[in-house]
């Protein structure tokens, strides 16, 4: 079979102590989708299935164990992409809802709409029947996140932990979905890349796929995921496009933590980062795995 499911858990410079336990959580994670996609199911659902273990895993800085903003509180983006008809939807500074990836997908194919943000996606949630629940569910470890003051300060390489999966499904369609909390002491409002179609993800069925975390201010400037996907269909390997649009953002700058993975139409993967550790796994033909960080 041709199917490939490829996802990963953050790119990040402070974990060194987590990296068993985020090991297991993108395995859990990679285990989901392949269960989609060896069932017959589609790489839209597959990359959602992922990503939704791994909102649900307080490791993560997405959905359950969100970053906080300054102002103590947790404000999510997400996006998924539909690579058969460039389908595209998303969410941002969504703050009651467990699994914003849901509801970015609802934003795809139940509205005109691509990005909905803040009160208005959770209204939209709420009106799709969508679970909402207290802010202070989501955050991880009975307040184990929670910011002191003197940390609420924002610092840019401080990234790490966001979701992202891309997968191929037997019919040949690719599909990408990418879930935050954002980066930790954030301004209330900040969007990062990670909701915006071409910068935290990408998906083209003739193009290729691509999930991105890292600094998104910078990460946006280069349309990191889209850059890395046009590279892809201009021929390169995706293992090349991965490493070229890396030295690209750091080219352009200077060193800016990121991580990406990237996936072919024919079903190649890349992945690069530049941070210690970025844990990711792939599943693919009869269910071999590797998992790396
Ligand atoms: N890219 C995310 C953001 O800027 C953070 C991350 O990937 O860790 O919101």
């Amino acid at each position: 079979m041709k199917a490939v499911i490829l996802v990963h858990g953050g790119a990040g410079n402070d974990f060194d102590d987590r990296v068993e336990a985020c090991r297991q959580g993108v395995e859990r994670a990679a285990r989901a989708g392949w269960q989609v996609l060896a069932g017959g199911g589609s790489a839209l659902d597959a990359v959602e299935a992922a990503v939704r273990v791994m909102e649900d895993d307080p490791q993560f800085d997405a959905g359950h164990g969100s970053f906080l903003n300054a102002n103590n509180e947790v404000e999510m983006d997400a996006m998924i992409m539909d690579g058969r008809e460039l389908g595209y939807g998303a969410v941002a500074g969504l703050q009651r809802v467990a699994n914003p990836i849901g509801v970015a997908r609802l934003v795809m194919e139940r509205t005109p709409h691509s990005l909905v943000v803040g009160a208005g996606a959770e209204q939209f949630a709420r009106l799709m029947g969508v679970p909402v629940c207290p802010m202070e569910e989501l955050v991880a470890g009975s307040g184990t996140h929670l910011l002191r003051p003197e940390d609420r300060v924002f610092r840019p390489d401080d990234a790490g932990d966001t979701v992202g999966a891309v997968a191929l499904d037997a019919s040949g369609a690719l599909a990408a979905a990418v879930s935050t909390g954002g980066t930790a002491g954030k301004m209330p409002g900040r969007v990062g890349d990670s909701p915006l179609i071409g910068c935290g993800g990408y998906a083209d069925n003739e193009l290729g796929a691509a999930a991105s975390t890292g600094h998104g201010e910078a990460m946006m400037k280069v349309v990191f995921s889209k850059t890395a996907c046009d590279l892809m269909g201009g021929g390169m390997p995706p293992q090349q496009a991965a490493e070229a649009v890396l030295r690209l953002l750091e080219r352009r700058l200077g060193y800016r933590q990121a991580g990406i993975i990237l996936l072919s139409p024919s079903g190649e993967v890349g992945s690069a980062f530049n941070t210690h550790h970025m844990a990711h796994a792939c599943i693919w033909g009869e269910g071999e795995m590797w998992i790396k960080d």
